[in-house]
């Protein structure tokens, strides 16, 4: 790259107009008078390519200004002091990310989805290394908990309260279904999340699950309104046109 000096000589990038220098100005005079525009507009514009002008932070997609008609490193003060920093690597994809999607540094991952990702993954690992009777155990737990979650929401399964319907076979083969569900990574989605998707289905509302709008990632995008819903936090938020943002109160509501 060439950078932009008074003292060499210049030949517009318009009209191929040249001059030996332009300590006087007469460069700059010469782009007012015929062109209309300011030096500072001309080197942007014409005389440096776009990938000159880009931010040195690399995870920063902006252009920078120039001073004294050269290109400046960085964008804004908050990118020069990024740049110190190495940029955090995903532990799923592997992509750079910074502070700026991830608020805190300690973060492994790139995005809630590659965080429910390496969740599951770390699950699958557990299950793995399980023995048999820890396996048996932490199923008895999961089953009890699944039981009272029913209970404290009315919603009894089909064989509730009835007994001595099962064989021990068939316990054993519900077991290793079960299990196989959760290394398959089944129970990726929160409970809410669920809850969500089956009210979705339930009233045939087409929607897109993780949608990822301006590096942001939302739970549930419903293209037919427009509407984007986060169930963080068991409170439901929705976003018309992606402007206006209310809270609609907790989702048992
Ligand atoms: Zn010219
Ligand atoms: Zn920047
Ligand atoms: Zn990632």
């Amino acid at each position: 790259m060439r950078l932009y000096d008074a003292k060499y000589n210049q030949t517009c990038k318009i009209c191929n107009f040249t001059i030996s220098h332009n300590k006087q100005g007469r460069f700059t005079l010469h782009l007012k008078i015929q062109h209309h525009i300011s030096l500072n507009e001309y080197l942007i514009s014409y005389y440096y390519s776009s990938d000159e002008l880009n931010c040195s932070y690399e995870l920063c997609e902006n252009k920078v200004k120039l001073y004294r008609g050269k290109p400046k490193k960085f964008c804004s003060n908050a990118c020069a002091s990024r740049n110190k920093a190495k940029p955090n690597i995903c532990h799923v994809c592997g992509k750079k990310f910074d502070t700026t999607v991830r608020p805190h540094r300690a973060t492994k991952t790139c995005s809630k989805y590659c965080e429910n990702q390496l969740r599951s993954n770390s699950t699958y690992n557990w299950h793995k290394s399980m023995s048999k009777q820890q396996k048996d155990e932490h199923f008895t737990k999961i089953i009890s908990k699944t039981a009272m979650t029913r209970k404290k929401n009315h919603t009894p399964s089909w064989n509730s309260g009835k007994t001595g319907i099962y064989s021990q076979e068939v316990i054993k083969k519900i077991r290793k279904s079960t299990l196989k569900q959760m290394e398959n990574k089944v129970f990726r989605k929160t409970k809410i999340e669920i809850l969500m998707e089956v009210f979705l289905k339930e009233f045939k509302i087409a929607y897109t699950y993780s949608f990822i709008l301006e590096n942001r990632q939302f739970d549930f995008y419903l293209k037919d309104y427009n509407i984007l819903i986060e169930c963080d936090g068991g409170l439901l938020a929705c976003t018309q046109n992606f402007i206006q943002i209310q809270q609609t109160g907790s989702l048992k509501e």
